[in-house]
């Protein structure tokens, strides 16, 4: 494995407690551990190569409890062996079986603390036993009342949360394999980013193998009322009881998409692919745990329209798991790459003005982040490599890594053509399956497989899109023939044209989404809007999201209580965020007042990533 301490290598000095095991004394000294790639880890000494976990879910004091053990390959001179952990409770460890003393640091209100285990270059074995804080911020329980069911579990542990649930070397460029064995109550099923049971056990005890080696942001866990039902030969869905048939009937192009990708770059790697589709609670629209993505149930519509989630995260099994980012700073090759490649498996099914609208949606939304990022002290953010240095990784994730990722490769493609865009990219995944890759590897790679002449690779403006802010002149500019159309009725409607709901009905979300962002505000009346279409009784969340932003900025009294509920019953932070901005940003303070009242009510309802940002934004509001 390459390490590289240039760049993000700081160090940090820290107050240690020494944590005697035998006499649990404390005793204060001075250590130095430096924090590379966001993490305490001591890989340059030891490699971690596998993981067995033994964990018991006890959803009454919302912890989990057990032990895990680390498969290690020390080198010569390790003297010990350094976990990241965050709020764990460390009970004891063992080194190859004998019980040992062990040190672990100071919390970090970002990284954690450091576990200090002392080994030598002989130790294979290395089990910790541990307990996850009731605030593990990986977690979320959901209490019965609050799913309408049973309880429910979920993990998120990307970026750096994995070690707030499992005592590991945190770092995406650290690969391992693992096993584990999960116990939890008789009447849910536990799943993971691994082999997965179909069905409820005698026992409620179930045993899970992920054979190929993943880094330690796609450790996943959820355990609820799950029930399963096959899509395919290779793949299906897991929901909770009332859910599954509409989610199997949302996803039935999910063996079509697995088609299409391995068709475009490769064969599929990791055997399944399974679905849960997680409470509204998840933050994310999706997550991309290997074999099994979580997924936001608000892609569940009934008309498939929102399915390129699932083409996203099916993607990430080639761009992200199977090639994964060197760091947070390279986040955009994880995400870049994967939009790109969504794009490209959504026009292979639905067409491609289908695609071309998605695109140029996006494209829309890009253009506004830059803008408004780039008024902010968030405007080196805008640059595709990203510096993260003593932040947290997530601060750093906007429209950026995604969207300016993808159009940087459209162009690629738009100039060397697609026949050889496709051919490197099929290489490029078969030369760093498992591995991972740093911003500087690629373009290496790039220059030395794609281009034929620096003709073709001066106008790209390569170091301009990667490490300068903004988005470069060049950006490809995509025509939506469908959008077009929606242009010239927008123009109507400006003129005085009254538009009536018949006429939309064969409108998808990507419709009425860019009808939303674009209708000319200042003329058209949201009230009349209202009374035609009546939004807010919808049940689409990416369309009611759209159409809160507009409300908030008419000051649409009238929405309040309907926002209100909204944000109370999604917890998705591409929703929930927004809407918490836009009511901070209004002149009228009494959106402010609003606002604070709302996440004092429901904010511990949300997981700690969309707290956490939502936190932000208030306080950061100058109410
Ligand atoms: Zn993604």
């Amino acid at each position: 494995m390459k390490f590289n301490l240039t760049n993000i290598a700081f160090y940090l000095s820290i107050g240690f407690f020494l944590s005697c095991n035998a006499t649990q004394n404390n005793k204060q000294e001075e250590i130095q551990i430096p924090i590379v790639n966001h993490s305490f880890g001591n890989s340059h000494e030891v490699l971690p190569q596998s993981l067995h976990l033994d964990l018991n879910a006890d959803f009454e004091k919302q912890i989990i409890q057990g032990f895990a053990e680390w498969d290690i390959k020390p080198n010569e001179l390790a003297k010990q062996v350094i976990f990241d952990t965050k709020e764990l409770k460390i009970e004891k460890v063992s080194v190859d079986g004998e019980e040992v003393e062990f040190k672990k640091g100071k919390e970090l209100e970002i990284f954690g603390a450091p576990l200090l285990i002392p080994i030598d270059k002989n130790t294979k074995k290395v089990r910790i036993y541990y307990e996850t804080s009731p605030h593990a911020e990986a977690l979320q329980w959901l209490s019965k009342e609050q799913t309408g069911g049973k309880p429910l579990l979920f993990s998120q542990s990307q970026a750096i949360l994995a070690r707030t649930w499992v005592p590991c070397m945190d770092m995406p460029s650290l690969r391992f394999t693992y096993t584990a064995k999960i116990s939890c109550p008789n009447d849910l099923l536990p799943l993971m980013s691994a082999t997965n049971p179909k069905t409820k056990s005698l026992n409620s005890v179930y045993e899970f193998e992920m054979q190929q080696p993943i880094p330690s942001y796609l450790l996943a866990l959820t355990i609820g009322d799950y029930e399963f039902k096959e899509l395919g030969t290779n793949c299906g869905v897991y929901a909770t009881p009332g859910k599954l048939q509409e989610a199997a009937n949302e996803f039935v192009d999910l063996p079509k998409m697995i088609q299409a990708a391995e068709k475009l770059y490769g064969p599929y790697q990791w055997g399944r692919y399974d679905i849960v589709v997680m409470p509204a609670a998840f933050p994310f629209g999706g997550m991309e745990n290997p074999r099994l993505t979580f997924a936001t149930p608000t892609i569940v519509t009934g008309d498939k329209s929102l399915v390129s989630l699932i083409a996203h995260e099916l993607a990430h099994s080639w761009s992200g798991n199977l090639v994964t980012n060197h760091t947070w700073s390279d986040f955009w090759l994880n995400e870049g790459f994967t939009v790109y490649f969504e794009d490209r498996i959504m026009e292979e099914i639905y067409g491609r003005d289908y695609a071309d609208m998605m695109a140029k949606l996006s494209f829309g939304d890009l253009q506004n982040t830059v803008v408004k990022m780039m008024q902010t002290p968030k405007e080196n953010d805008t640059k595709l490599f990203l510096n993260l240095e003593n932040r947290n990784p997530d601060d750093g994730v906007s429209d950026i890594a995604y969207e300016k990722g993808r159009f940087f490769l459209l162009l690629i493609e738009k100039t060397v053509g697609r026949e050889r865009f496709d051919a490197f990219l099929k290489s490029y995944f078969q030369k760093y399956a498992f591995k991972t890759i740093t911003t500087e590897e690629f373009k290496s790679y790039l220059y030395d497989n794609l281009f034929q002449n620096p003709a073709e690779v001066v106008p790209l403006e390569i170091n301009n899109w990667i490490y300068e802010t903004g988005l470069p002149s060049n950006c490809p500019i995509i025509l939506s023939v469908e959008l077009l159309k929606l242009d010239s009725l927008i123009t109507k409607i400006k003129e005085g044209y009254k538009i009536t709901k018949e006429e939309t009905k064969d409108w998808t979300t990507h419709h009425y989404l860019y009808f939303i962002r674009n209708i000319n505000k200042q003329s058209t009346s949201i009230q009349e809007i209202d009374s035609v279409f009546g939004f807010s009784q919808w049940k689409n969340a990416e369309i009611l999201c759209e159409w809160y932003k507009w409300c908030i900025e008419a000051n649409y009294e009238k929405s309040k209580p309907y926002i209100k509920t909204y944000l109370a019953n999604v917890g998705r932070r591409k929703f929930v965020l927004p809407l918490f901005e836009k009511m901070t940003e209004n002149t009228n303070k009494n959106w402010k007042i609003f606002a604070k009242d709302i996440f004092k009510e429901i904010g511990k309802s949300y997981h700690s990533v969309t707290y956490q940002s939502v936190t932000k934004v208030l306080e950061n509001g100058n109410s």
